[in-house]
């Protein structure tokens, strides 16, 4: 099996002007593509993986395999939580279990971007649902690190490398993380997912 550059879910435009059509073509074409092409090129003679689920491949391996799985894993899902329109809200049943958890929904936003802002490198900021404590959880993770290694089910992410934010807001990651949190955050995919779990 070849794994596959999913598609990306919008025009490369329609994320503006809070993510231009300049930073998600570099973004889907070299970065998440990249990935794609080094995980196939990592598995080409190995036969015993080759053909295994991408989720199946970051459960079991580590290192070069892990990081790349990861990574096509991780932008997949990154696309999924962003929305053009900004037309979503959280579901009935995920706004409930926000103000459980942290209160209301712009102290969910301060928790993910805190996440954010804080990872002292590259990584990710998730909102994920913690299934044994049945509670929502903000966490970020480093590098390629993803909570699907964990029982808890991610709902979002955004990817705070600097390649996702530094065309357009140069070293200042905590004003990409807030636009795309006041502007561009798929709520329908965290919903779907919360439902899901
Ligand atoms: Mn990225």
């Amino acid at each position: 099996m070849t794994f596959e550059l999913d598609p990306l879910p919008f025009a490369e435009d329609a994320l503006e002007p809070y993510i231009s059509a300049r930073t998600v073509n570099f973004h889907y074409n070299k970065h998440h593509k990249g990935y794609v092409s080094k995980l196939n090129d990592a598995l080409a003679d190995d036969d015993e993986r080759r053909d295994a689920s991408l989720e199946d491949i970051i459960s079991t391996s580590d290192g070069h395999v892990f990081n790349c799985a990861a990574q096509v894993w991780n932008h997949t899902f990154y696309w999924q939580s962003l929305d053009a329109g900004n037309s979503t809200s959280p579901s009935s049943e995920l706004q409930h279990q926000i103000n459980n958890d942290f209160g209301d929904i712009e102290a969910l936003k301060d928790a993910l971007q805190d996440a954010g802002a804080g990872e002292f490198g590259s990584g990710w900021a998730w909102l994920c649902w913690e299934p044994n404590e049945r509670k929502l959880f903000v966490t970020s993770t480093t590098d390629a690190q993803t909570p699907l290694t964990s029982d808890a089910t991610p709902l979002l992410t955004i990817d705070v490398w600097e390649h996702a934010y530094y065309l357009d807001y140069q070293n200042d990651r905590g004003a990409y993380i807030r636009s795309l949190l006041d502007n561009i955050i798929n709520w329908d995919f965290a919903n779907a997912n919360f439902a899901k779990a």
